[in-house]
């Protein structure tokens, strides 16, 4: 396929967004339908929508979609996942069929109007272009915030992410022919595309409010997302550990001499005040060492197991078709 006519697949993650899709559908549809128009991407293109286990009408919604328009397919996981295996699942079905596959939120936050200048840095040669939010006056002040110091925090603890970037962005079937041989299941997609290399844009845009319905990432999800994907990239804790661990060793060496020291001179030491101090600090930071180590050794119990990445139950479309 040349890169002038690409087959688009926009891959949309929904986890019990009933409130949200009917408002947000006729603008991906109206996307696909003006790309095709203006001859910026080939007539085969598609909004695949990826049901995450939804509790609520999702997937009725989405089967309704796809019966009654040419342009919407659907695919299910068999339970919820999670977003980002959503994602990596949309991503790997629609590379079957598509050339570029776009993947954004459900929730209409994000500006569709990029697509057009992300398929610009495509056809001028970028495997993958990232969206990247100017600003996020939209948020509430919590919500930035956390989002900020979760950036911050990622970068210093050693996991490369594009700052401000969440998970809209643009990648060619060769980039995802290249993604699925990272083949580890502790998924955090925003790290790992930078791994893969390329070359690779930028496309800025405004975020907009969500229409409808609830943020599912509140901020336990988020700090365990951080989590993941600080111990799914980065080393950098193991070794701040390691560290610390030489930092009290050397001070405690002192201590050792400064408490002989003592001995001999005859100062008689209370002692209990110090001894009691030390022994609850080190009892934390021991605490502390071990929940991260455990962090690493739970990653690696999850690596042995190779459990799939996601589970397709239903779709909207025949498996063989095309
Ligand atoms: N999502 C999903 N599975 C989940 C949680 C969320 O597929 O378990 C989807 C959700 O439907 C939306 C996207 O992931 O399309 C981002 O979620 P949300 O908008 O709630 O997060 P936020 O934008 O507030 O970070
Ligand atoms: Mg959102």
């Amino acid at each position: 396929m040349s890169r002038n006519n690409p087959i688009l697949y926009i891959v949309i993650p929904c986890y019990n967004e009933e409130q949200v899709l009917p408002h947000t559908n006729p603008m991906f549809v109206g996307k696909i339908e003006e790309l095709v128009k203006n001859q910026e991407v080939h007539p085969n293109s598609k909004v695949m929508y990826v049901n995450d286990g939804s509790k609520d009408k999702t997937w009725e919604l989405i089967q309704e979609y796809a019966s009654s328009n040419p342009f919407v397919v659907g695919i299910s996981q068999s339970r919820n996942r999670g977003h980002q295996s959503s994602v990596l699942a949309g991503m790997y079905e629609a590379a079957e069929f598509a050339d570029i596959v776009i993947t954004i939120d459900a929730d209409g936050q994000d500006d569709i109007d990029c697509m057009n200048q992300m398929i610009a840095e495509y056809k001028s040669g970028s495997e993958i272009v990232y969206g990247v939010r100017d600003n996020r006056e939209t948020d509430s002040a919590f919500k930035r915030i956390t989002a900020e110091g979760f950036y911050k925090v990622m970068h210093l603890f050693g996991a490369d992410v594009v700052f401000n970037h969440a998970d809209y962005r643009l990648v060619s079937k060769r980039f995802l022919q290249e993604l699925s041989k990272f083949k580890e299941v502790n998924l955090f997609l925003r790290g790992l595309m930078p791994l893969v290399g390329f070359k690779y844009s930028y496309v800025t845009y405004k975020r907009h409010e969500r229409i409808a319905g609830e943020s599912h990432y509140p901020l336990s999800k988020m700090l365990g997302l951080a989590m993941d994907g600080i111990t799914s990239l980065s080393i950098k804790p193991i070794r701040l550990i390691t560290s610390l661990g030489v930092m009290t060793s050397l001070f405690s060496f002192l201590l050792i001499i400064w408490v002989l020291w003592s001995k001999f001179a005859g100062t008689v030491v209370a002692g209990w005040a110090s001894t009691y101090a030390i022994v609850s600090l080190l009892g934390g930071v021991q605490l502390i060492s071990l929940g991260v180590i455990g962090e690493y050794i739970g990653k690696i119990y999850l690596e042995t197991k190779k459990r799939p990445r996601y589970i397709i139950s239903d779709r909207t479309y025949d498996e063989s078709d095309e």
